[in-house]
């Protein structure tokens, strides 16, 4: 059955292609860009995201692990997908079979890899594998201490080869860790280079280092060695900065060049409201009863919870666009249901429409907006929207 539940996510192909070709051109013509299209395009729709950008040029996608991939390569044939987590037991196949490029930095990885391609008959150097360093993030990559005993492994004879030399900066907005970090991936990649590899690529840098432009120094590494760059865009494609997520005040984070303003959020978030009700003044709402009408109150009933996505820490503190006016939460977020305070709207009907995420008339009410009042970031806020919301592609 199709969805009928009045709750959907609009996907806007135009303002997609907006970021994406701006954030290409900021990255540079010398550099490649990679459009990060995991966790299901941070929500967008993973396949109508991805097949949007490749009709306009992308040529990278990334996504989180190889099954991700292998939904993907179902509707981009040509482009080039990495998988970003590694290689896990039972996938070395379909990374063979589908010509995916995993991230590897665990001797665990070579091995998956290495074995499935030796019995496939794939002849030294065939297969393209990005090598990520451990700059100073702690979470994956290889620590510099254990670079070179991996170096040797994909000496002479292995079917896997290094296209390029990746790390993930950890506070881009902080110009002295990521200088820290900048010694340490320099310092891998001579050893990389030394060992008798040539990577085509530095992958450096994401959303918020081509937004802010400080991190010129992976270009001017790579150039040193005959490589280019490489940037992996998530969060900016879909019309955030991520910039916008931190607390405000937090010291030392610059404001962006011109870039970041331009984005254009690509998701809108509505639902119809689908009943209306009169409550008299020292009446309670929803669970818990943490909503009592100060006067008679009138409440608009949303098919939109925390089952979709609509986190419950913003019961009695979020509000959603109706008639182009702000119907405050009221009450509990429940799993499949909200009621908003439409009294000051006039008009408010069954079947309006309400924009949980979104514009309306001369109101807007973002994805950061949602995170900064719940206590996290917009990334978090757009992978939340649930699989049940339909993703609908709009011009
Ligand atoms: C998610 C991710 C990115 C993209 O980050 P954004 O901040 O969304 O641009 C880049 N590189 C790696 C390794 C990632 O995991």
């Amino acid at each position: 059955m199709t969805p009928t539940r009045p709750i959907w996510a609009e996907i806007s192909r135009q303002k997609l292609i907006h970021n994406f070709r701006l954030l290409r051109q900021s990255a540079g013509a010398e550099a490649e860009t990679v459009a990060v299209v995991k966790a299901n395009a941070y929500g967008h729709g993973l396949e109508a995201c991805a097949r949007a950008m490749a009709e306009n040029g992308a040529r990278w996608f990334a996504v989180t692990c190889v099954e991700e991939a292998v939904t993907l390569r179902a509707v981009c044939a040509e482009q080039r997908i990495l998988a970003l987590s590694g290689v896990w037991p039972g996938e070395a196949e379909a990374v063979l079979e589908h010509g995916l490029t995993p991230s590897v930095w665990d001797v665990r990885h070579l091995e998956l890899l290495e074995d499935a391609a030796r019995q496939r008959g794939f002849s030294a150097g065939t297969v393209a594998v990005h090598l990520e360093i451990d700059t100073g993030m702690s979470r994956q990559g290889v620590q510099p201490e254990n670079l070179e005993p991996l170096l040797a492994r994909l000496g002479e004879g292995s079917p896997l080869r290094v296209e390029a030399v990746m790390t993930h900066f950890h506070s881009p907005d902080d110009g002295e860790a990521t200088a820290g970090q900048m010694r340490q991936f320099a310092t891998a990649v001579d050893t990389i280079v030394r060992s008798g590899i040539r990577p085509e690529f530095l992958s450096a840098g994401s959303s918020a280092d081509v937004l802010s432009q400080t991190t010129g120094a992976v270009t001017d590494l790579a150039r040193r060695i005959g490589a280019r760059r490489m940037v992996r865009t998530g969060l900016s494609l879909y019309g955030y900065s991520p910039q916008r997520a931190s607390t405000p005040g937090t010291p030392g984070y610059p404001p962006h060049s011109g870039i970041g303003a331009e984005l254009d959020p690509v998701l809108a978030w509505k639902a119809r409201i689908s009943g209306l009700r009169e409550i008299e003044a020292g009446t309670r709402a929803g669970y818990g009863g943490t909503f009592t009408a100060r006067r008679r109150t009138r409440l608009a009933l949303l098919p939109a919870g925390y089952a979709d996505g609509l986190s419950r820490l913003l019961s009695n503190q979020g509000w959603v666009l109706v008639r182009g006016q702000r119907a405050p939460v009221a009450g509990r977020v429940s799993m499949d249901q909200t009621m908003v305070d439409v009294t000051e709207i006039a008009g408010a009907a069954v079947g309006d429409e309400a924009v949980l995420i979104g514009e309306q008339g001369a109101e807007r009410v973002t994805a950061a907006d949602l995170a900064e009042l719940t206590g996290t970031i917009p990334y978090e806020m757009l992978c939340a929207i649930a699989p049940r919301v339909a993703r609908v592609m709009v011009e």
